[in-house]
Order: structure tokens, then sequence, then C-alpha cells
């Protein structure tokens, strides 16, 4: 299990009216609120009266979207460093775990690049500029990237955001504290536990800020939505529109993958798959969460599939703390949604730097909901993307985290059903 979930949360008591509203309903409530206002405003042609005003009510996000930027390095650093301490996988099924679950999430981002590159959402409409401060459109520049590689000092890239860096360092420290580890567990030590334990509660502490940022986040949309509303009228969100049609299409895609791995790699019929993984795919849809939902994964895996444990404990428990495909499709195809809005064309080199970053952003992204938001900051700087644009992002996605964190659970789950094998259980 992991180190994390040791950690007791604090009774939730004294909650204020508001903090018992859920989520999705406050972000609904914020909708609606905003349109009303974007309206009121103008709708797309407002009287040069209300032009400061309108420009103040992309502040929230414009702040909002700060703090996920500054969160996003510690929470990769510490969640890949969590990673490599915690994660107990037996050697050969390790290795097959890794393959897995590396396979899996290099298609899911390629299926994503592949249908934003087909569809081109970006294309369809107009999306207005959030305003803001983000990092600027820059020149793409691979030599200089690999220059940049090795940072000059350790803690560099926590400051500048550079996601290559940060890759370097976390892997270098991740594979070294692991080593350290095993060679004192071979040896009977324990000095190890302190820098594990140090590592799962200052992981604890980023996502614990990060849930306050993510409580903001209905003031965010309301902010953006007005703002957009009342400066561009409705036409931004048919691209919006375009987006989700073009994430929900890929996703399913990803899904069809998914079934046809389990039908040809193990024992499990798809059909049986599905039906015995509604409960997780439902817990997982309406929580947002696969660090929620590992428990009933990790059930519905035993008791209503019939895979042996070892395999559904590998999947289901490993696999929930750093497989998140439906995230790294969706940081692509958001990148390149953005790159089509900007008419900015990512060339070759540029979407597959997109990734190798969305790979890496997709390990960082802790299984709680709107975590892929917050990494996404790294796969736009990483191709000079301004993220300011995540802003408007943030309307869409309380819906579509809901569809990736489905197919984060389902892909927890196929990785189990493959390690189980193609013995037949009767
Ligand atoms: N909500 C997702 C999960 O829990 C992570 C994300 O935001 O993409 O798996």
């Amino acid at each position: 299990m992991n180190e994390i979930d040791s950690i007791e949360q604090p009774e939730k008591k004294g909650h204020r009216w508001w903090q018992k509203i859920p989520l999705t309903l406050q972000i609904i409530i914020a909708l609606i609120l905003a349109i009303a206002v974007g309206v009121a405003l103008g709708a797309g042609n407002p009287s040069p009266a209300n032009e400061a005003l309108i420009k103040n009510l992309a502040i929230p996000a414009e702040l909002i979207l700060k703090a996920l930027r500054a969160l996003a390095p510690p929470l990769i650093l510490v969640a890949v460093l969590h990673t490599f301490m915690t994660a107990n996988i037996p050697g050969t099924a390790g290795r097959r775990l890794a393959v897995l679950l590396f396979t899996n999430t290099t298609v899911a981002i390629f299926i994503g690049l592949l249908v934003a590159n087909v569809l081109r959402p970006g294309t369809w409409g107009r999306l207005s500029d959030p305003g803001g401060t983000g990092s600027a459109q820059q020149k793409f520049d691979p030599w200089g990237l690999i220059q940049d590689a090795v940072p000059k000092a350790i803690l560099e890239p926590l400051v500048n955001n550079n996601v290559i860096q940060l890759i370097v360092i976390a892997l270098s420290f991740g594979i070294v504290l692991r080593a350290i580890k095993s060679e004192m567990v071979s040896q009977g030590k324990n000095e190890f536990k302190p820098i594990e334990d140090v590592i799962a509660i200052l992981f604890e502490a980023v996502i614990r800020i990060l849930n306050w940022v993510i409580a903001l986040v209905p003031l965010a949309v309301f902010g953006i939505v007005s703002y957009t509303v009342a400066k561009e009228g409705f036409e931004p969100f048919i691209s919006l529109g375009a987006f989700i049609i073009a994430v929900l299409i890929a996703l399913a895609l990803q899904a069809c993958y998914y079934l046809s791995r389990v039908r040809f790699g193990s024992w499990v019929k798809p059909l049986n798959f599905l039906r015995g993984g509604s409960d997780a795919f439902l817990m997982a849809f309406s929580t947002s969460s696969s660090g929620a939902t590992m428990p009933v994964t990790f059930e519905v895996l035993q008791d209503k599939i019939g895979l042996r444990e070892s395999s559904a404990a590998l999947g289901a428990l490993v696999g929930a703390n750093f497989n998140n495909d439906g995230t790294a499709l969706y940081e692509a195809m958001s990148a390149l949604f953005i790159s089509q809005v900007l008419g900015q064309h990512l060339n070759l080199g540029q979407q597959l730097l997109v990734v190798l970053t969305s790979i890496f952003a997709s390990v960082g992204a802790a299984n709680i909901p709107n975590a892929g938001l917050v990494t996404m900051t790294l796969v736009f700087t990483s191709v000079g993307l301004p993220t300011q644009y995540i802003a408007v992002l943030v309307t869409v996605d309380w819906f579509l985290d809901r569809c990736r964190t489905a197919i984060n659970v389902m892909g927890d789950m196929t990785v189990s059903a493959l390690l189980d094998g193609k013995r037949d259980r009767g």
C-alpha cells in the first residue's frame, strides 16, 4: 500500500455551507452565473466603460494558474521519488510491469496526438486570449534543450520549471535512493526509513496545498467564463466543444485498445472485464480520483474478474500510483489543441517532446482530482506554449477529468489482466 495512505487525514469538521456543496456542482453554478454576468457585460460587444472590470475578471484564473505552475515541479519531483522509494515490485514481474505501463502510456499519447492531428479541434472556432502573464511563446530549439538538460544547480528546475532538467534530477535521485534502500534492506538495516517518511510527508503536503488551490477552481471558472463571454460572446465555446468531442473519441479508442489487449494477452473475456470492472469505472467517474477508487479496483479485479491477488495488486496498487494513461493522452491533446488555436504548428520534434514530457507529467499527476491540470503546465512550457491558455481548459476540466480518470483505472486493470496472463481459469 501507498505510504501516504497511512497518513491519517484529520476529521473534516466545521465546514462552511459552501464547502459541503460538491466541487462539480460549485463549478456548474459558477458557469451559470458567469454566463449571466458575461451576457450582462455585453456578450461579445462590451461597452468601453466595462473594459477594466472585464479585464479584472480574469485575475482569479491567472492566480490559480500561477499556483499550479509553482506546484508542478515539486509535485513531479516528490511523486517520482516516492514511487521509486515505495513501489515494491518483484524482479521479473517488475520488468514486465514497467514495459506494459510504458507501452500503454505511449500508445495513449499517440492516440491522443493522432485524433488531435486529424480532427484539429483548435481550428473549429476562435478562442480568446485569456490575458495574464503565462510563459511567453518561445522558439523550439532541440539542441538547446539537450545542452540545457543538466541544470546548473540541483534546485534550479524547481525554480525555472524546466521539465527536462526536472526529469534528470528526479530520475537520478530516484534511482540512487532506490539502490541505497535495496542495499540496506539486504544488509538488514533500515536507516533509509526517515528519508522515505520525509518524502511521503512532503508528497502529502504538496497534495494538501494542491487541494486548497483546487477548491478555488470554481472562482477561476466564474472569472474566465464571464470574461470570455463578455469579450467574445459564445464563439470560443465552439472550439472547446470540439476539444471535448476529440478527447472523448481518443479516450474511447484507448478503451478499445485496452479491450483488445485483454482479449489477446490474457484469459479474461473483454465483456467480463467490462461487466466486472463497472463498479470501479463508475467510482472513478464519480470521484475523479483513481486513488480514491483504488480499493474498489483491487476488489473487483479479484472478486468479480477473478485475477490472482498478486496480479491485481501490481496493476491496481502500483499502477494507480503512477500509471495515468488517460491523463497522458489528455495532456498531449491539450498541448496540440492550444497550438492549433494559436496557429502555432508543432513539428514532429516538438510533438515527440510532448510525448516525452506527457509521460513524465502523467507519472507526476497524483491520483487525485484535477492533478493533470497541474503537471500540464510543464508540458506546455517544454514546447513553448503560453500556459495562460490552461485557464480556458479549466472550464471543461471538471468533466474531462472524470472521463480520463475512468480510463486511468481501466489502464491499471488492463495491466493486471495482462500480468495474470493467458492461463485458463475455466
Ligand atoms: N484525476 C486523475 C486521477 O485521479 C488525475 C488527473 O487529474 O488527470 O487519475
